[in-house]
C-alpha cells in the first residue's frame, strides 16, 4: 500500500463532564507522533467527546460515523487511533470496521503497534487478539478493583513478606517501634553523608537482622530505604497513587530525600568511597599518564610514612595500568592541599538559597491539588478507570520530577548551611567521608609530577598542579 496522504485521527474520551481535555490531547499527540514517524500526513482529527464505545452503550458516535463516511468516500485514506479500545470495544463493530477497511482499502494503525501494512489476515488476527486481551485485562482490572479501592483508601496491600519497620502479621498497618527507630537513625546518618554500609554496621551492632533472619548487607539496607512502603507511599501496578493512612517509618518527604541521597551515591565519584582511608586518595592523578594514584603506608629503612604512587602492577579503576613513573611522599602533598582547602573554606561566601525553591514548592502543591481533583472526579464516577489511570500516571510522573528537584534544592541549601570549616577541622577517623566531601567541593583533581629519585631537597610547589572545582579553565597552579 502507498503511504497515506490524508490520515484521520480518531480520539475519544468517555463520560467527561468537565474540561478533561488532557486525555484527548494526549491521544492526539501520540497519534500525530506515529504519523510523523511514518511520514504520514494528518488530514483531520475526529474528537469524540462525552460518549462511550463500551459494550453496553447505545449512544450514537457522530464523529465515528463521520470518519467512516469520509474513509469510504476517500476523503481520508488512513485511520489512526491511540488504542483499539479507543476505536471500539464491541467485537461486532470491530469486525465490520475491518471488513470496511478491506473493502475501501484505507490503512489503519494504532499507537500500540497494530498495523495494516502487514498481511491483512495476520493483521485481523492480531487485532482480534488485542481485543480479546483488552477484554481480559479489563476483567482483571475489575477483579483488582477491590485491591485498588483498598489502596485508594490508603490501605497497603496486605500480602507479602514482613518488612523491616512493620509489626509481623499487622499487614503493614502497625509499626515495630524499635525497628522504626533504627530506620530513623539510619535516615539521619544517610542524609549526613554516611553510607548504607555504615547503617548496616549500626543495625548489626544493635543486634538486629533482616526480617528473614539474615545479616544486614548494604543491599538489604538499601532495599529498606528504596521501599515505598517505608515512606508510607501506596502503589498500584507500580504507580504511586497516594499516601497510606497508617503510620510509616519515614514521611514521604524524608523518603524522597533518601532517594536523592542514594541516587547521588550511585554516581562514579562516590563509588568505592567507603573503602578510602586517606582524605585525598582518588583526587591524585599521575602527572605523566593521568592514572589515579594509590596511597599506601610504606616502611623504608626503619621509617614508616605514607607514599602515593602511580601503580604499574595493578589495574586501576579505569581498567588500565599506570606508568609507574611517579612516586611521592603523601604527607608533603597533604600539607599543600590542606592549605588550599582551608583557604577556600575561609573565603567561601554562603550561597543564597536557590531562588526557584519556593516556586518549586508552589508547583508541587499545584500538581498535588490537580491529582486530588482528578481522584475526586473519578470517585464520583465522572471518569472512566482508564482515563483516570492515564491522567494519574501522567500527573504522578510530573509530580515525582518536581519533588526530586525540590528535594535537591533543599539538600543544596542544607549543605551550604552546615559549617564546612568545622567539619573540615574535625580530623577524627569517622569524619573521613565528610572531610572528603568537603575536599570534593573545593578540589577537582590534583596532578602529581615526579621529582626524581633520591631527591633530598624539598619538592618545588609546582610539582603538583591543583584543579579547583570553581576554576573555569579547569586548572589552576598553586
Ligand atoms: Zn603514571
Amino acid at each position: 500500500m502507498a503511504k497515506p496522504k490524508r490520515v484521520g485521527i480518531y480520539v475519544r474520551i468517555s463520560r467527561d463532564r468537565k474540561g478533561q481535555e488532557l486525555g484527548i490531547k494526549r491521544q492526539e499527540r501520540a497519534c500525530r507522533e506515529l504519523c510523523e514517524q511514518r511520514g504520514w500526513s494528518v488530514h483531520k482529527i475526529y474528537p469524540e467527546n462525552d460518549t462511550s464505545a463500551s459494550t453496553t452503550s447505545r449512544k450514537q458516535r457522530p464523529q465515528y460515523a463521520e470518519m467512516m463516511r469520509d474513509a469510504k468516500a476517500g476523503v481520508i485514506d488512513a485511520i489512526v487511533v491511540y488504542s483499539i479500545d479507543r476505536l471500539t470495544r464491541r467485537i461486532a463493530e470491530l469486525t465490520s470496521f475491518l471488513e470496511e477497511q478491506k473493502a475501501y482499502a484505507f490503512q489503519f494503525a494504532t499507537t500500540e503497534g497494530e498495523d495494516t501494512s502487514t498481511a491483512s489476515g495476520r493483521m485481523i488476527l492480531t487485532i482480534k487478539g488485542a481485543v480479546a486481551q483488552q477484554e481480559t485485562e479489563r476483567m482483571a482490572e475489575r477483579i483488582n478493583g477491590a485491591l485498588l479501592q483498598r489502596r485508594e483508601q490508603g490501605k497497603p496491600h496486605a500480602g507479602g513478606k514482613r518488612q523491616f519497620g512493620f509489626k509481623a502479621g499487622s499487614h503493614f498497618q502497625e509499626l515495630n517501634d524499635e525497628e522504626t527507630n533504627l530506620i530513623r537513625l539510619g535516615y539521619e546518618m544517610l542524609v549526613r553523608q554516611k553510607s548504607p554500609g555504615d547503617v548496616s554496621r549500626m543495625w548489626s551492632e544493635r543486634g538486629t537482622t533482616t526480617p528473614q533472619g539474615a545479616t544486614w548487607t548494604i543491599q538489604a539496607v538499601k532495599r529498606v530505604y528504596r521501599s515505598q512502603r517505608t515512606g508510607g507511599i501506596i502503589t498500584y501496578k507500580g504507580q504511586d497513587i497516594g499516601d497510606s493512612t497508617y503510620p510509616s517509618p519515614l514521611t514521604r518527604k524524608e523518603w524522597e530525600s533518601v532517594q536523592v541521597v542514594l541516587d547521588r551515591r550511585a554516581t562514579p565519584a562516590a563509588q568505592g568511597s567507603g573503602k578510602r582511608k586517606h582524605v585525598y586518595s582518588g583526587f591524585l592523578k599521575c602527572g605523566h599518564c593521568q592514572a589515579t594514584m594509590r596511597v599506601q603506608w610504606a616502611t623504608i629503612q626503619g621509617r614508616t610514612f605514607r607514599r602515593t604512587f602511580c601503580n604499574s602492577s595493578q589495574r586501576g579503576g579505569n581498567g588500565g595500568l599506570g606508568c609507574g613513573k611517579v612516586n611521592r611522599k603523601y604527607d608533603w602533598i597533604v600539607e599543600r592541599l590542606n592549605e588550599v582547602v582551608e583557604a577556600a573554606l575561609l573565603t567561601r561566601q554562603p550561597t543564597p538559597p536557590a531562588a526557584s525553591h519556593g516556586e518549586l514548592t508552589d508547583e508541587v502543591r499545584e500538581a498535588e491539588e490537580r491529582i486530588r481533583l482528578l481522584r475526586l472526579r473519578w470517585k464520583e464516577g465522572r471518569m472512566e478507570d482508564e482515563d483516570y489511570f492515564d491522567s494519574l500516571t501522567h500527573l504522578r510522573v510530573q509530580l515525582q520530577q518536581l519533588r526530586t528537584r525540590e528535594a535537591d534544592a533543599v539538600a543544596a541549601s542544607t549543605r551550604t548551611e552546615t559549617d564546612a570549616l568545622a567539619v573540615w577541622r574535625d580530623e577524627s577517623e569517622e569524619n573521613l567521608e565528610r572531610r572528603r566531601a568537603v575536599v570534593a567541593s573545593v578540589i577537582k583533581e590534583v596532578q602529581v609530577f615526579s621529582i626524581g629519585r633520591g631527591c633530598r631537597k624539598p619538592p618545588e610547589t609546582d610539582s603538583i598542579k591543583i584543579a579547583l572545582v570553581s576554576a573555569e579553565s579547569g586548572g589552576q597552579e598553586e
